[in-house]
């Protein structure tokens, strides 16, 4: 399997200090515009998710290509966000507003845009309490519509917003993540239906509780394109941005790798140990352990179709190939597409900017490890 990435390497795989993270800016300028535009021509608000990047200068690119503002998952991130200087951010999360994370709250609603998840009476009461004679955020009622994960039932929105707005809180809408889109390849349309059928019926519930809901928010990248419809007003996708092994299989790409993959792993082949097979210098500490029941291993090594990385210990990544196929060189540098990029991105500080064959930048990943 050939891939671009592999194409007249210019950019000198042998000078790269491995392993180390690539993003290949002008795939994720095409991702961030092919997003964009989709969006656009429905009439629906990009919102993208960035805990995917972490990462200023995309979050920037986003914004200029359209985006309303950014989601993140953590006050921590948003605080990053806000201090770059991104004016519009939603906290899609149930955020528990006690202790310090309360006065962090309150300091980010008086200095950006603030809209913030919320699924129970409890979590209610503490942001009620939090925001008491300050400037207010908007709070969005998180629906489970399948996923099996956070969030209230849809019938249970109306409830829910009910008790926020009696409280005094700023209600603006309504949100869901279809995590049941990532079960398999063939559950993505039926994933999108349920979101936009949750989203709708969560709304309907607002509405008979007295409370016009102004943000209807659906978010997955397998789901982004397919729920783009009435009533959905939003979407909040992440992982598009850069892409991954995971993406481009439920996309319907059995091999792992398209032209969307804007991010890849090099790692140098260290060893062919004792018994076939190769070794890499990418583990788990880059790699992560993240593997979808329906993939093979811990990433697609580029050029190299029949390679497997059956395991992965913190620093060696340990492929197997069967006998009679060629096997990289000791020494030689591997490209690798991650099976999740969301948390192999959040273990490395910067990332390797390439264009055109060449390196061209280094972008910090700079809300690296806000995790709380
Ligand atoms: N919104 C929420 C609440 C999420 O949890 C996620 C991802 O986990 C997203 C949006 C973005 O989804 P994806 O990673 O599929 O792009």
């Amino acid at each position: 399997m050939a891939d671009a990435w592999l194409d007249g390497s210019a950019w000198a795989r042998a000078a790269l200090e491995t392993p180390v993270v690539l993003v290949d800016v002008d795939r994720v300028d095409a991702n961030i515009s092919r997003m964009a535009t989709f969006m656009r021509q429905r009439g629906v608000a990009l919102r993208p998710h960035a805990k995917t990047h972490k990462s200023l200068a995309v979050a920037r690119r986003q914004l200029a290509a359209g985006a309303v503002g950014l989601t993140v998952a953590t006050v921590g991130e948003a605080e990053v966000f806000a201090a770059g200087g991104i004016e519009d951010l939603f906290i899609a999360y149930p955020v528990i507003a006690v202790g310090a994370r309360s006065e962090r709250l309150r300091r980010l609603a008086s200095t950006c845009r603030l809209s913030v998840g919320v699924d129970s009476i409890t979590g209610v009461e503490a942001l009620a309490a939090a925001f008491r004679g300050a400037t207010p955020a908007r709070v969005l009622i998180e629906i489970d519509s399948g996923g099996a994960r956070s969030g209230v039932l849809p019938e249970m929105a109306g409830t829910l917003a009910g008790q926020a707005a009696v409280l005094g809180l700023d209600v603006a809408g309504v949100f869901t993540h279809a995590g049941q889109g990532y079960a398999d390849p063939a559950r993505r349309a039926a994933a999108a239906d349920e979101e936009v059928d949750g989203l709708a019926r969560a709304a309907e519930a607002m509405r008979t509780a007295g409370i016009e809901p102004t943000i209807i928010s659906a978010g997955s990248t397998p789901t982004a394109v397919l729920s783009a419809r009435d009533p959905v007003t939003e979407e909040r996708p992440g992982t598009y941005v850069y892409g991954d092994r995971q993406q481009t299989v439920l996309a319907g790409e059995p091999a792992g790798v398209d032209a969307s993959v804007a991010l890849v792993v090099a790692a140098t082949v260290v060893s062919h140990g004792a018994r076939g097979g190769f070794l890499v210098d990418a583990g788990a500490k880059i790699l992560t352990k993240d593997v979808a029941p329906y993939l093979a291993g811990h990433g697609v090594v580029l050029g190299y179709p029949d390679a497997v990385l059956t395991r992965v210990n913190d620093h060696h990544g340990i492929a197997e190939i069967p006998a009679g196929a060629t096997r990289p060189a000791i020494g030689e540098i591997v490209l690798i597409v991650p099976n999740h990029v969301c948390p192999v991105v959040n273990l490395v500080d910067e990332l390797v900017v390439v264009s055109g064959g060449r390196v061209v930048d280094r972008w910090p990943v700079d809300a690296r490890g806000r995790n709380s």
